[in-house]
């Protein structure tokens, strides 16, 4: 009986204590976060060589570069940032946009082809 009571107590004691305090979770989707600074979201890919280290730095084998393409497979990365750290180009960015879930898998494959200049 003790034992119940106290409970209880320590119970209303915890809904009490949190109930002035600000919320930690937002009214998703009306309310969106803004990612902070160093946030590794979606990957993109500009000023490219095609000197290959990024795709050996990636412990999950996301990347894969082609004659003529560059190609991200958003559904083997871990967003780990290692193709961004080392590329020597700074040619390889993970932005802030986190809203990837899809049901079209083939849109999580991002493909980025090279420039092949000239006529
Ligand atoms: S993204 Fe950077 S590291 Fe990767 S192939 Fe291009 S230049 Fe090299
Ligand atoms: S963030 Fe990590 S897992 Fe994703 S492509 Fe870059 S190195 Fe690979």
């Amino acid at each position: 009986m003790l034992n119940k009571i106290k409970y209880t107590l320590l119970s209303m004691f915890t809904v009490f204590k949190h109930l002035f305090k600000n919320p930690v979770t937002l009214e998703y989707p009306e309310k969106r976060i803004t990612p902070p600074e160093k946030f590794r979201g979606k990957i993109s890919v500009s000023g490219c060589v095609s000197c290959g280290t990024c795709r050996k730095v990636c412990p999950s084998g996301a990347i894969e570069i082609t004659e003529n393409e560059f190609i991200i497979d958003l559904k083997k990365c871990i967003f780990c940032g290692n193709c961004q750290f080392y590329c020597p180009h700074k040619a390889i960015k993970l932005g802030d946009e986190y809203e990837l879930a899809t049901d079209n898998q083939d849109s999580l494959k991002l493909v980025y082809e090279f420039y092949k200049g000239g006529e």
